[in-house]
């Protein structure tokens, strides 16, 4: 292969390919880039087709499991834009030499920014408010009065760097704070078990990882076990929650409200979600603001060039993948 053929898909949807900056590194480095703009799902067998030939991509929530890493030999590296890791089989991705990286500390501020603002607007009702103004009432002390967030008892999912970042925030509105996180053995926060934590807090905020641990974590059981009234809010991964016990609970007025990011399918398949006046929605945002946008692309192509060029980078995951001979051809990029 020669420097000149150097491709990398892109599927990052925030990538802008008129950044001057952005624009000039990748050329310099002889690599072309491929836009394929996660819009929605994809399966495998698609996947697979767009990665044809490539040996980077700078790549979004797209599924690289095992097959569908198998099935390219070219590719040396998946710069992850974002901290979450489960859609891609690391164990396999090691073992095949592709080299993942992810962009820790661009975005966890601006996601914990994202749970207080779904937080806020679920209980204080912020979007069933605007369409009563929208719609010509002037209802102010009826149907939509709303809860608050101030003193409230709030019960944290995960407490590593955005888990924390939401604590921080938590504390200047004077909350009762309490988290759950079996990893962590010392925090500014009481730790309790999950149970204690669901029976205890009026919001309960999901900042764990997706794994084979937190899949369906927040089941029918545990939101039976929540406070009548609570409200949930995920900017987690959907997995850790059963959409349809949700919706159940929802519907039967048990939970006061939902604020979700994410969904089990993005965009999400349980209509429900869609119909129900007491969830709150965004479209897997949390992360992306105007700030955020730019240094997630700056440090994903940072770490893909370097990785390529066989130059160490803060950002990967799994460096044991760079002794394996796909990363021993001399194909620098420039
Ligand atoms: P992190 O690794 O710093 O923190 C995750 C914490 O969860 C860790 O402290 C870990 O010990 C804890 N944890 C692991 N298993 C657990 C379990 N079974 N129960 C409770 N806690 C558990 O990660 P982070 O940067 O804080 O990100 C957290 C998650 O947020 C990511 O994995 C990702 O899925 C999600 N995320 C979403 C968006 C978005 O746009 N919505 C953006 C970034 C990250």
């Amino acid at each position: 292969m020669s420097r000149s053929e150097a491709v990398c898909v892109v599927t990052w949807p925030a990538f802008d390919p008129a950044d001057e900056e952005i624009s000039s590194l990748l050329e310099t480095a002889g690599v072309q880039v491929r836009l394929r703009p996660n819009v929605g799902p994809r399966s495998g067998e698609e996947v697979v087709e767009m990665m044809a030939g490539a040996s980077a991509g700078i790549v979004s929530t797209d599924p690289f499991d095992r097959s569908v890493l198998e099935r390219l030999p070219e590719l040396r590296v998946l710069a992850r834009t974002g901290v979450g890791l489960d859609s891609i089989d690391l164990d396999a991705a090691t073992e095949l030499g592709v080299v993942v990286t992810r962009t820790v500390g661009a975005l966890e501020e601006a996601v914990a920014d994202h749970a207080l603002a779904l937080m806020l607007a679920a209980l204080r009702r912020v979007v069933e408010n605007d369409a009563v103004v929208r719609r010509g009432s002037w209802d102010r002390a009826g149907a939509f009065t709303s809860a608050g967030l101030h003193g409230a008892s709030v019960g944290v999912v995960g407490l590593g760097r955005i888990g924390s970042a939401v604590v921080r925030r938590l504390e200047g509105f004077e909350c009762e704070i309490v988290a759950f996180d079996p990893y962590v053995q010392e925090a500014s926060v009481p730790l309790v078990y999950l149970d204690e934590l669901l029976a205890r807090a009026d919001v309960v905020t999901l900042h764990a990882p997706l794994t084979p641990d937190t899949r369906g974590l927040i089941d029918a059981g545990r939101l039976a076990s929540m406070r009548p009234g609570a409200v949930l809010v995920n900017t987690s991964r959907g997995e850790l929650v059963d959409e349809a016990a949700l919706v159940e609970a929802l519907r039967s007025g048990r939970l006061r409200a939902a604020a979700l990011d994410v969904f089990v399918d993005e965009p999400p398949a349980t209509p429900a979600l869609l119909e129900l006046p007491n969830i709150v929605l965004s479209p897997h945002i949390a992360g992306i603001n105007e700030v955020t946008v730019r240094e997630v692309t700056r440090r994903a192509v940072g770490s893909m060039l370097d990785v390529l060029a066989g130059r160490p980078n803060p950002g990967i995951v799994n460096p044991e993948a760079l002794a394996h001979p796909r990363h021993a051809t001399g194909t620098e990029p420039g």
